[in-house]
């Protein structure tokens, strides 16, 4: 089940540039940065009332970052909403024919299991779902 719009992801070719922006545009300060490897971003989160604002840079050519910014100017990439059991949901979607980016959770930044729908599924929008880590899941 969906709960929230966990995020909206926002690509940037700079977060040390743009942190100021965003915090000052809502009046809330980052409160964590976290670099993920597996996904060659840097991240940078900043709380939106209920809601939270990622900022991604890329940290390699390779990112799927670096792809989205040379061919657009950056700003909004994806929404990411939070569900109960990712796994459940991951499956229900692949059984009404989305096209998942990810077949199973991966680790996330922020504490979170992750995975994304191909926009060619949504109509375009670049899905992210994404569940919180509990405490006796790490691995
Ligand atoms: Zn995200």
């Amino acid at each position: 089940m969906v709960k929230k719009i966990e995020h909206l992801g926002i690509a940037v070719n700079s977060i040390e540039e743009t942190l100021p922006i965003y915090e000052s545009l809502f009046s809330s300060a980052c409160y964590k940065e976290e670099i993920v490897e597996s996904e060659g971003v840097r991240t940078a989160f900043i709380r939106v009332g209920e809601s939270k604002i990622e900022l991604l840079e890329a940290t390699n050519e390779d990112s799927a970052i670096a792809k989205f910014l040379s061919k657009s100017r950056g700003g909004f990439h994806h929404v990411a909403f939070e569900v109960d059991d990712i796994d459940a949901e991951l499956e229900r979607l692949s059984k009404e024919g989305f096209q998942l980016i990810h077949q199973t959770p991966k680790d996330g930044a922020d504490n979170k299991r992750i995975a994304f729908l191909h926009p060619k599924s949504t109509a375009g929008m670049l899905v992210e779902l994404c569940q919180e880590k509990s405490a006796d899941s790490e691995a």
